[in-house]
Parts: C-alpha cells; structure tokens; sequence
C-alpha cells in the first residue's frame, strides 16, 4: 500500500487530512468526493471574485495563446500598461509606480527596500529603522517577518530577524490600560512620536502599519482619525509611511485603497491577495512620485525585482478582475452590503454574549469571541476556540479564516469572513446560518471545556 501523502502547509484547523479539491464554481468549491465548500472568506481573503470567473479565465487563456511571461527587464506589454493604468486611475493618480511581484510577503519586502533606497538616495544613510506595530502581520519573508508582531510565526527565526521597533496594536475593542475610547488616536500617534524621539528620527526609515490588521488581529479597523494622526506624525519627522494593504487592499474594504477612506496617502503600499483574486499569484508594490524621483534620481530606479516581476498572465488576470469590479459597481455594493451584512451577524449572535465584537469593513469582517464580555477575558488558550469555529463551518460545508489571535490568552478568538464580492443575497444567508450554528456550538464546547 502506498504510504498516504502528507502536506508540508498544515491545516488552518489542525486537522491532519485535507480534503483534495477537485474544480471550483463562483462562491464554492468541490473536493473529490464530491463535497461543497461555500468560500465564506475567500481562502485569506484572496477570492474577491469567486473562483473559475469565466471572464477571468479567457484572459488569462488569451494572454497564454500570445506569451505567458516576458522578462520584465526586456520587455513592456499591454498587460503591465493597463494594470498600471488602471491601478493609477483607481488611486486618484497617487501611485502610478509598481514593482510587481508574486505575493504579498515580496510586495512588503520591496516596499521596506524602496524606504530604505529612497533615504539613502537623499544621502540619509543613516535611516535604517523600521517601526510597526504589535500584533501585525506582514508576511512570511525575513523582512516582512521582522515587521511582524506574530510570536508564534517569529519564535524559530528570532535573532536573524531585522531590529524593528514595535508601538501599541491601534485596535479600539482592546485599548492600553486607562485610555479612553475619545484619546484613542492621539494616545497612540503620541506613542509613535516618542518611539522616533527615542530612537532619533534621524535613525527611522519608515512606519509600517496595516490600515485594517487581517490575520493578526481578526480584521481591526483602526479608530477613527488614527491614521492622519499618524501620518502628520511621520512627515514631521522625515519618517516614510507605509500602508500594507495587502489583505484589506484591492477593494476587500469597499473604497480600492482602505487608506482612501481615512483621507491619507502613504509614501509606498503594497497590495497582492484581490489585486488578481487568485487566478494567477500577484502582488505590487505602490509607490508616489515623489518617492520614484528621488530613486530614478540617484539609481535610475527602484533596486529591487525578481525574475517573475510583471507576470504578463499574471497582470492580464488582474486587468480583467479590476475590470469586472469596476464594470460591476462592486466596491460601492462591497461598502454598503458590509455593513448591513455585519448588522445581521450582530442581530444573530445577539442571544451569544461571547460574540464580543463584530466589526470590519465592506466585506472584511471579524468577530471576537471571548469567555467574559464584560472583561473581555478571552476563552482559555488550549481550548483553541477559533480553530473549533473553523472545523465544524468546515465540516457543514462553511470556508471561514479562524485567527490565532488568543496568544497566551493575551485578546480573543477570532474568525474573519471575506465573502467574493459578487456572492449572491443566498450565499451570503448561507454564510449567516452556518457560521451561526459553528459558533454557538462551538461556544458551548468551549463553556463545557472550562469546566474541565
Ligand atoms: N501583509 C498582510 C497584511 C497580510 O495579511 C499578508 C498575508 N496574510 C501578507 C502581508 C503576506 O502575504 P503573502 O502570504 O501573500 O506572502
């Protein structure tokens, strides 16, 4: 007997056999035997579009009927030019300038490279510091990952990890100790400006932050006026800023850059996961132009590239989603069916207190589940409530994204949906019902767990 083949990725729910998929159809998925999955989150958030999109899939074909790549670094294309174009157009005209890359950890790496190129072009060599945030995450590369406040993806590469500085998580339902709802913002941007006063601004490169925390966090908004507080801070202090937009980015919050809706522009952003909604790995670096004056200035470019930068098929597959979104009117249906769609989650665990929060953003939602609303006292950690809610949406056909954000019982646990953005009224009551039924069940185990 041949011995069963094992998966080196793991399991989002620890369990030790994965289903084998077989194709895809719109919102669902089918394994090969013959199960249905209904993509409630988009994988990580990536589907924006469903999955096997006709008009997606003939682009892409048409691109490989002509060239599937040409060498970036020889060759232009249409497909590179329309998807700068259009990237351009649909961020007012603020960042018109992309280094495409294949991920989301590549786009942050490029992004904290350019920071660092852009100050050594203005003869600021001694720029080197990065500053982020706790409970971040911006990605798997040891650049990314040492701008990430993720313990238990770090703990194995700590001490080949960059220096970074870490300032207090922005997150409004888990504030520092004694800091009122109101001072939220200017609390946080006074602890940033003390962290480069301390540093020496001199010394900093660059803030790195995402505008709504995804797998860290369990889809944290930051609160209101955060994010121009903290930019103000950064241009004080010569300080880049840079928004990783890779998971709320492309549309997932309703406006294409969720920075957009806050009113601020950062230096450099990266996107990747709805930028080709998964048809053909992508992700992009952004940056302004002034940012690509000071490096076309000193080294005629950004130095930094891979041998698959500017994908053509790639590129064509994120030509033809950028398209069909726009075409279809989806970001403003993404704004204002998140919202409601939250109300209805909120309507729904109103009888499960545990439901802690239920907040996010177009259609990147989170939920906390914690064992205390009161105190907010999260679930014991080994009960691993989040990775329960997981499993059984799973087994009753649900795909949701379970955060391990209860770290040493140090927040909640979290779920996060990211339904495609043009999932049906059916599919999304699908979503609803089945993710109801997961977490009160599950709540349930985790009260019977405690008492154990
Ligand atoms: N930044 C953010 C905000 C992310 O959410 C992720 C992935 N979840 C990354 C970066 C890394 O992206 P990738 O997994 O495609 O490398």
């Amino acid at each position: 007997m041949s011995k069963p083949r094992t998966t080196s990725t793991g399991s989002s729910y620890g369990v030790d056999h994965l289903p084998k998929i077989a194709y895809a159809r719109g919102s669902y998925l089918f394994d090969v035997d013959g199960n249905r999955y209904l993509d409630g989150s988009g994988g990580p958030a990536v589907y924006c579009l469903g999955h096997a999109h006709p008009e997606v899939n003939a682009a892409v074909a048409e691109q490989m009927g002509k060239i599937a790549h040409a060498y970036r670094y020889l060759f232009s294309s249409d497909a590179v030019e329309e998807l700068t174009d259009i990237i351009t157009d649909r961020t007012g005209g603020h960042f018109p300038n992309a280094v495409y890359v294949t991920s989301g950890s590549e786009a942050v790496e490029s992004c904290l490279k350019i920071a660092l190129q852009y100050h050594a072009a203005r003869g600021e060599m001694s720029r080197r510091r990065f500053i982020s945030r706790r409970r971040s995450w911006h990605g798997n590369t040891l650049g990314a990952l040492s701008v990430s406040d993720f313990r238990t993806r770090r703990a194995s590469f700590e001490g080949s990890l960059l220096d970074v500085c870490f300032v207090s998580a922005a997150n409004a339902y888990r504030p520092p100790e004694g800091v009122a709802p109101a001072d939220l913002a200017g609390f946080l941007a006074r602890e940033l400006e003390e962290e480069i006063l301390k540093i020496g601004p001199d010394k900093v490169a660059a803030f790195i932050f995402e505008p709504v925390v995804g797998a860290a966090g369990g889809v944290v908004p930051a609160p209101e006026g955060y994010a121009r507080a903290v930019e103000a801070v950064c241009r004080r202090h010569g300080v880049l800023v840079i928004g990783d937009e890779v998971m709320c980015g492309s549309g997932r919050t309703g406006t294409w850059r969720a920075l957009d809706q806050d009113g601020v522009v950062p230096d450099i952003m990266s996107v990747a996961k709805g930028l080709a909604a998964g048809y053909v790995p992508l992700g992009a670096a952004l940056y302004t132009d002034a940012v690509h004056k000071t490096l076309v200035d000193a080294h005629g470019g950004a130095q930094t590239g891979h041998t698959f930068t500017g994908h053509t098929a790639a590129c064509a597959a994120a030509v033809a989603v950028q398209k069909i979104i726009s075409r279809d009117g989806l970001l403003d249906h993404v704004l204002a069916r998140g919202e409601t769609f939250r109300d209805e989650l909120r309507k729904a665990f109103a009888d499960v207190p545990e439901v802690g929060d239920v907040r996010g953003c177009g259609y990147f939602i989170g939920l906390e589940i914690v064992s205390d609303p009161e105190s907010k006292t999260p679930f014991r950690p080994n009960l691993s409530v989040h990775a329960d809610i997981g499993r059984r949406a799973f087994e009753a056909g649900l795909i949701c994204y379970p955060c391990t954000g209860n770290v040493g019982g140090t927040a909640g646990d979290t779920v996060i949906l990211a339904p495609p953005y043009n999932a049906s009224e059916e599919e999304l009551a699908e979503i609803l019902s089945k993710l109801t039924v997961a977490v009160k069940d599950s709540v349930h185990a985790a009260r019977k767990g405690e008492k154990l």
